[in-house]
């Protein structure tokens, strides 16, 4: 994720006060130090990282921590203070009708970012409509409308048309049903005095209510000048970052930000049209600083058991909390972990999980976890629906045959026999507990 250096060696330096009370210059200037070295590292520009610094280092000196406050807390308290203000606040967005208009290089993820935006919208209860006026790309009328179908969305574009101009004309008129309208435009290389003039021309054309610059997140140094020039000819009012799912550095992206006076509105996390999350500037560098971010977790959760409740009209995750834990609930929760994403994004967004748990795995952990469960799953459909009921009726032969039968191994089949009774006896403590107790911990969780 985008400035992950950042969260690891700041974990690592504010370890070493473990224990401290109070905090001494050396200390601070070690912590500075290694804030600077990451944030260069990951392509901020230098100016912004001296401004952050200067700051941190001036509070973690002059300010006293509240009493019963270890020196770690203090200035990982001011680091993500800081740190927040860097960002700054997300690109305001009222949910009204509206058009919005897409510009960036090409490969930035343009495209891709206009159907996530719609299948946004319409999650919030409005109808929106992508517009396509890509007329330079082979490929973007195509792959737009697809991406449209995904997010059910309503698009227009002309696969014939060759002026992109006339094209957000008319699908300005095509779409006048929709609430919002996201106007994607083309992209070339790099920036030229053609592409200018054209999405000028488009924009005096929609006349947008908001423009957004999109940026891929792998984005170094050239981000400024693409800022700025984008910047002086349709005017940035937000950033949508994307591809923050790769090995991507994220600096660059926060530098064109500065260089715009704008802020950032989405985060692209990867290919498909649910990958976006509305920018939140406390909940990206709690993530960030591996301190957890429980609201989008607990709205990821609700989503996915949502839809996998939407599936399956029988199942109802409330009933594991009354009935036995079958296995049958068992792949539920499967399923609904798996609808949530990728694992390490999820375990990103744990308290106490994030960055500093994930870094002590190997890299490979996760996909072995994740294979684990896709084993676990053809194995649960090798058993039969009494088994998957009650598993304590597999004995030694069917294990051996559901193995075989799944193509894994016995040592699989066990395996997840015994993960299944952890989590029952998990659920039942659950059950044990009153309802207030029940209330608290969700609350806890993120309610
Ligand atoms: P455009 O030329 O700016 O319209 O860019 P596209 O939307 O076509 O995106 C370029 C490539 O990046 C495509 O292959 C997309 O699938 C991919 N892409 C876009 N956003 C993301 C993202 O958030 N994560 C990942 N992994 N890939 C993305």
């Amino acid at each position: 994720m985008v400035l992950d250096d950042l969260g690891t060696s700041l974990r690592s330096s504010l370890d070493t006060l473990q224990g401290k009370t109070r905090l001494d210059e050396d200390d601070v200037e070690e912590i500075v130090k290694e804030i600077q070295r990451s944030l260069l590292s990951a392509d901020v520009d230098v100016s912004l990282v001296m401004e952050l610094s200067d700051s941190i280092e001036t509070r973690a000196l002059e300010e006293e921590p509240p009493g019963g406050t270890t020196a770690r807390d203090h200035v990982l308290k001011i680091v993500y203070e800081e740190m927040v203000a860097l960002v700054g606040d997300s690109t305001a967005l009222p949910l009204e009708s509206q058009t919005i208009l897409l510009a960036g290089l090409q490969g930035s993820g343009k495209t891709t970012s206009a159907a996530k935006m719609a299948w946004w919208f319409s999650t919030k209860g409005l109808r929106p409509a992508v517009i396509q006026t890509d007329t330079f790309r082979p490929g973007a009328y195509d792959q737009a409308k697809q991406m449209a179908e995904r997010a059910e969305v309503d698009f227009y574009g002309d696969p014939d048309g060759d002026d992109p101009v006339e094209i957000a004309r008319e699908g300005m008129e095509a779409t006048a049903d929709a609430d919002v309208r996201i106007v994607d435009t083309a992209g070339r290389h790099a920036l030229e005095d053609d592409l200018i003039a054209e999405i000028e021309e488009i924009e005096r054309e929609v006349d947008p209510d908001r423009s957004l610059l999109v940026l891929d997140a792998a984005i170094g140094q050239g981000a400024k000048d693409q800022a700025r020039q984008f910047e002086e000819s349709i005017g940035i009012d937000g950033v949508v970052i994307t591809k923050l799912d790769g090995t991507a550095k994220g600096g660059g992206a926060l530098t064109a930000v500065n260089e715009t006076g704008s802020s950032i509105a989405f985060l692209g996390s990867g290919e498909t049209v649910q990958d976006i999350e509305r920018f939140e500037p406390s909940g990206f560098i709690s993530r960030l600083l591996g301190m957890g971010d429980l609201k989008q977790l607990s709205e990821r959760v609700e989503r996915a058991m949502q839809e996998t409740q939407e599936e399956d009209d029988d199942w109802d995750p409330e009933d594991m909390l009354e009935g036995s834990f079958t296995l049958k609930d068992m792949k539920k929760q499967m399923d609904a972990m798996n609808r949530m994403g990728p694992l390490d994004q999820v375990m990103d967004m744990i308290p106490g999980m994030g960055g500093g748990m994930m870094d002590q795995l190997p890299d490979d952990a996760m996909d072995v976890t994740q294979d684990r469960m896709r084993k676990f799953e053809r194995i649960m459909d090798s058993m039969t629906d009494e088994e998957l009921e009650n598993p304590r009726v597999v004995g030694q032969e069917r294990t051996r045959r559901i193995a075989r039968g799944s193509g894994t191994d016995e040592e699989t089949v066990r395996q997840l026999l015994e993960q299944h009774s952890m989590m029952e006896r998990t659920i039942e403590q659950f059950q044990g507990m009153g309802e207030g107790d029940m209330q608290r911990m969700m609350k806890k969780m993120g309610g």
